[in-house]
């Protein structure tokens, strides 16, 4: 049976309607309030990348992934496990697959016949969805309890916009400044090599800086590079900005192995074709041992470029285009329950929360472990 008075659910993306689920299967009344027009935009445009809901690695490595905030995220996730995310999606009717890198996804590859099964839940558990409906200030807050799930501040265009930042501080709340995280990085390529090469992969690549290194995947981008392997390191090169990457363009083979090979090339052979035929160099790898000047022709100072061709990043991205943010409500802010101190009874959770992770299935998991966690609490109130 539901009691009269709603809790007031605050945004209606992952962290929001998980914890209207939670309420709402429990009995209570819920009101999930959603300024745009339609729900979960920033969910349904995860989706366009496949969804990657989570992650299969072990739990320990698992949390490393949240770097300084990983202790205060360890409760909410051991409660609300990769498992049982995936658990979860699978009692929506959407199986998933465990990628080659350990990446969880639906098989349908998208996010919107979740959705659609999720909102049929809530529906048929109560929850009312008021689209066109702004929290807009202390008066809409119930005194039940409220939660507010409204997300962090990239791709504003969604709906999370971060406006909620300063009414935060306002109320006293401690809140530091938002960062764009997972965000591609500015290059200034030449000409020729950008017309070539924008929009095409950097594959199966050792990324340097100082003493990180991630192997994976790089996209070159018209204004620079992005993807995997670039997101994995975002904090660190954020944090050194301007600075020097080296990608190693063949990370299995050592740099003696490499100086032996090209050292056996015939007389006559154009670079390219040599780094092509003996390396197995995609062009746009070739391309990118251009881009700061010809190379060497000898094979041991060759094999050092191919090893570490340095790449200069000039600045990030803003947070339009950035995957996710750092930043956002501090943990001093809330107590262990993710109740604001300077607010009792008001909740926070998903990305307004500030912690970051690499891209992987890592923000999903902790948007949908915090909803869930706050939303246990409501109910214990
Ligand atoms: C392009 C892209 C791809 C991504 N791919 C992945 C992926 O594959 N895997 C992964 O783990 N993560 C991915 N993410 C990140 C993930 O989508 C987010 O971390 C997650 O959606 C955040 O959930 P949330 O519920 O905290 O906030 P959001 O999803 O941002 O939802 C917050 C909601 O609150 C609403 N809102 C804001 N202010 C108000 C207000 N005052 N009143 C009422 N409503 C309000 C917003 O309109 C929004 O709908 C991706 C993000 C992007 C941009």
């Amino acid at each position: 049976m539901n009691d009269d008075t709603p809790i007031v659910v605050a945004g209606a993306g992952p962290a929001g309607l998980i914890a209207a689920e939670i309420l709402s299967a429990a009995g209570k009344r819920v009101v999930v309030y959603e300024r745009m027009p339609s729900v979960a935009r920033k969910f349904l445009m995860a989706g366009r990348g496949g969804l990657n809901l989570t992650h299969s690695e072990p739990f320990d490595r698992f949390l490393t992934r949240y770097g300084g905030a990983a202790e205060r995220l360890r409760p909410m996730l051991e409660a609300f496990t990769p498992s049982d995310l995936t658990a979860w999606a699978n009692g929506l009717g959407q199986e998933t697959f465990v990628g080659s890198s350990g990446r969880v996804f639906p098989k349908a590859m998208k996010a919107s016949p979740l959705l659609r099964a999720w909102l049929a839940r809530l529906e048929a558990q109560g929850v009312e969805i008021r689209t066109r409906t702004t929290l807009r200030g202390w008066d809409d807050v119930q005194p039940t309890a409220t939660l507010l799930a409204l997300g962090g501040s990239s791709w504003p265009r969604l709906g999370s916009d971060g406006s909620w930042h300063d009414a935060l501080a306002a109320q006293g709340v401690e809140v530091t400044p938002f960062q764009p995280t997972n965000v591609g990085f500015n290059v200034a390529w030449s000409e020729h090599f950008r017309m070539r090469f924008a929009g095409q992969p950097l594959k199966t690549i050792a990324l340097r800086i100082g003493e990180q290194e991630v192997r994976g995947e790089a996209m070159v981008t018209r204004y620079g590079i992005e993807g995997g392997a670039i997101y994995a390191l975002s904090t660190e090169l954020r944090d050194r900005l301007p600075c020097t990457i080296t990608i190693d363009l063949r990370p299995d083979l050592s740099h003696e192995d490499i100086a032996a090979k090209l050292a056996r090339t015939k007389a006559g052979d154009t670079l390219s074709s040599t780094l092509r035929k003996i390396l197995g160099l995609a062009p746009i790898a070739i391309g990118l041992l251009h881009e700061n000047g010809s190379p060497p022709r000898e094979p041991s100072a060759l094999a050092a470029l191919i090893k570490a061709a340095p790449v200069t990043l000039t600045s990030a991205q803003g947070l339009e285009r950035a995957i996710s943010t750092a930043g956002g409500v501090s943990w001093d802010a809330v107590d262990e329950n993710l109740q604001l101190r300077a607010v009792p009874g008001t909740y926070v959770a998903g990305e307004m929360l500030d912690w970051e992770a690499p891209t992987g299935g890592y923000l999903l998991q902790a948007c949908f472990a915090t909803g869930a966690w706050a939303a246990r609490a409501i109910l214990r109130r």
